[in-house]
C-alpha cells in the first residue's frame, strides 16, 4: 500500500449490517453515516468506524430536489453536531446496484464538493467525506485537510481480514517469486501479497517474542516493528531464537537480535526495531498503524497498552505466554502451562481488561519504585510474580506457533467463516488443551463501544502510557 494511502477500517459485525441495510434486495438505494476515529500516521490516515448509524428510509434518507436520495438536513445536523463533540470524522455511505466495482456519480461528486467544505467546519476540521458500496466493492472520497483524498481500500476486520476496492484492478498484484512457491499453493501468489503489504509489531522479544518474529519473517510480512528495552543476557541464550554469545558481551538489545534474524529470513523486510518500553507514549505510538500485534511480554503495563492499542485502532491482536507454577514452600513444579489469547476488537472478542488480565493492583505495584517495591515486600505484600519464571524455548512453541497460525488463516482468508477465536491453554504435565471463553463487561473503557470506551478513538484519546523520566528524554538543542 502507498505511503500516505486513506484507508477505513471496519468491524465485520458493522460492516454486515451496514450490507443488510443497503441490500435488502429491492435494488433501490440506502444510506448509512459511519462515525470514525482518526489515526494518522506516516503510512497515511485511517478513519475507524466507531459507530455505523443506519439512515431510517423517507424520515432521514430521502428524495432529493437535485439527485435522487440524500440524508435529511436534520440527520446530517444531528450527527455531525456528535462528531464534534466527540473529535470524530463523518462519513456518509449510500449503495449503487454494482458488484465487484464501483464508483460515484457527478451527481454524487457535485454534492461533496457543494456540502462537505462546511460540514468539515462544523466537525472542527476532522475528516468528512462519503463511502459507496456495491456489492463486493467500495469506493471512497474524503475531504483531509482541505483537500478530497481518494480511499485505497477498506479493511473489514474479523476472523477473516477482507480488502474492499473500488475495482478489482486495484487489489495489489501478485508476487512472482521462487522462494515462495510453496506458499502460493495454500494461499496464492495474492495472498502473499497480502502479506507483503502488511505491517506487524511485535511487543517482548525474549523467548516467546523471538520465535514469533522469526516466522513472521519467513512467511514474507514486508514491515515489522519489534519493541523491547532489554539486552540480550547469557540466561536468554537458550530461549531466543539466533541470539550468539557474542551478542551477550556486547550487550546487544533483542530488537537488534531479531533484526539480523528477520533479515536473514527475508532480506527485502523492512524491520524497525524500537530498543525502548511499549510503556513509553512515543513508542507505542509507532504501533497505532500495525495491521497485527503481538505481544510476548510479562508486564502488566504492556498488556494495558496493547489491550488499548487494539482496541482503540481496531487492530487484531494475538497475546502468547508460558507459567510455570512453583510452590513457595517446597518449590516443586505444580503446573506448566502454555497458554494463547487472540484479542479481536469487537465483542467478546477477548478484551484483557473484560478477562481479568490488567488487574489494577498488579498494575500499581510494577509502577512502584524499586525501593518501594523492597518496601512492599517487607511488609508482605504479594509484589511481582515475574521477572526470574522458569522457562524453556519448547514452551513459547505451542502457543506461538497458534498465534502465527492464526494469524495465517485470518489475513489469507483460509479461516472456516463459523470459526471461534477463543482462548487456548496447553497444560503440558497433563497434556490436555483447554478452550477458554472471552468474558466481555457491558461498560468497559476499553472494548464496550459507550460513550466513556476507547473502542475506535484513535488518536482522539490518549494511550495508558507512562510518562518518561525527564534525564531519559533525548536531549535537545538548548537555546542559547
Ligand atoms: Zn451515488
Ligand atoms: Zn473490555
Amino acid at each position: 500500500m502507498a505511503q500516505n494511502s486513506l484507508i477505513v477500517r471496519i468491524l465485520e459485525a458493522d460492516y454486515r449490517r451496514v450490507l443488510q441495510h443497503l441490500f435488502p434486495g429491492d435494488n433501490d438505494e440506502h444510506g448509512t453515516i459511519l462515525i470514525c476515529g482518526v489515526c494518522r500516521s506516516d503510512r497515511g490516515t485511517r478513519l475507524l468506524v466507531r459507530r455505523a448509524v443506519i439512515a431510517a428510509e423517507a424520515v432521514d434518507f430521502v428524495e432529493s430536489r437535485r439527485g435522487y436520495r440524500e440524508f435529511s438536513a436534520r440527520f446530517v445536523a444531528k450527527w455531525a453536531t456528535y462528531c464534534a463533540r466527540h473529535g470524530l470524522a463523518y462519513l456518509a455511505v449510500h449503495n449503487h446496484g454494482s458488484d465487484e466495482r464501483v464508483d460515484f456519480s457527478r451527481n454524487d461528486l457535485e454534492s461533496h464538493a457543494r456540502a462537505y467544505p462546511s460540514l468539515q467546519g462544523l466537525i472542527k476540521g476532522k475528516p468528512v467525506g462519503a463511502l459507496v458500496f456495491g456489492r463486493r466493492s467500495a469506493a471512497g472520497r474524503v475531504l483531509i485537510d482541505g483537500k478530497f483524498q481518494e480511499m485505497a481500500k477498506m479493511t473489514v476486520v474479523g476472523s477473516r481480514v477482507l480488502d474492499l476496492y473500488s475495482h478489482p484492478a486495484k487489489r495489489p498484484k501478485g508476487l512472482d517469486d521462487g522462494m515462495y512457491d510453496r506458499q502460493f499453493r495454500l494461499f496464492g501468489n495474492a495472498g502473499q501479497a497480502i502479506l507483503q503489504g502488511l505491517k506487524v509489531g511485535f511487543i517482548g522479544l525474549g523467548g516467546g517474542g523471538s520465535l514469533l518474529n522469526e516466522w513472521i519473517s519467513r512467511l514474507g510480512v514486508g514491515q515489522t516493528v519489534p519493541v523491547d528495552p532489554d539486552i540480550i543476557k547469557k540466561h536468554n541464550r537458550p530461549r531466543i531464537v539466533g541470539s550468539l554469545i557474542s551478542d551477550v558481551r556486547t550487550k546487544r538489545p533483542k530488537v537488534e537480535v531479531a533484526k539480523r534474524v528477520a533479515k536473514q529470513a527475508n532480506p527485502g523486510i523492512n524491520c524497525e526495531p524500537i530498543f525502548d518500553d511499549v510503556v513509553f507514549e512515543d513508542v507505542a505510538a509507532r504501533l497505532r498503524d500495525c495491521d497485527a500485534i503481538f505481544l510476548a511480554g510479562d508486564t502488566y503495563a504492556s498488556r494495558q497498552v496493547f489491550n488499548r492499542v487494539v482496541h482503540q485502532y481496531l487492530i487484531p491482536g494475538f497475546h502468547v505466554g508460558a507459567r510455570v507454577a512453583v510452590d513457595e514452600e517446597t518449590g516443586a513444579v505444580t503446573s506448566v502451562r502454555s497458554e494463547y489469547r487472540v484479542v479481536m476488537p469487537n465483542a467478546k472478542g477477548g478484551c484483557l481488561d473484560c478477562c481479568g488480565l490488567v488487574p489494577q493492583e498488579k498494575l500499581r505495584l510494577e509502577t512502584l519504585s524499586d525501593d518501594q517495591k523492597r518496601a512492599q515486600d517487607y511488609l508482605g505484600v504479594e509484589a511481582l510474580d515475574e521477572l526470574a519464571e522458569p522457562s524453556v524455548i519448547t514452551l513459547n512453541v505451542l502457543s506461538g506457533a497458534q498465534a502465527v497460525n492464526d494469524f495465517l488463516m485470518m489475513f489469507t482468508g483460509l479461516f472456516d467463516g463459523s470459526v471461534k477465536l477463543y482462548s487456548q491453554r496447553h497444560e503440558l504435565t497433563t497434556r490436555r488443551l483447554y478452550t477458554v471463553g472471552h468474558i466481555s463487561r457491558s461498560k468497559c473503557p476499553v472494548c464496550s463501544g459507550t460513550e466513556v470506551s476507547a473502542l475506535a478513538m484513535g488518536d482522539e484519546v490518549r494511550l495508558p502510557c507512562k510518562i518518561r523520566p525527564i534525564q531519559e528524554r533525548p536531549l535537545r538543542a538548548r537555546a542559547r
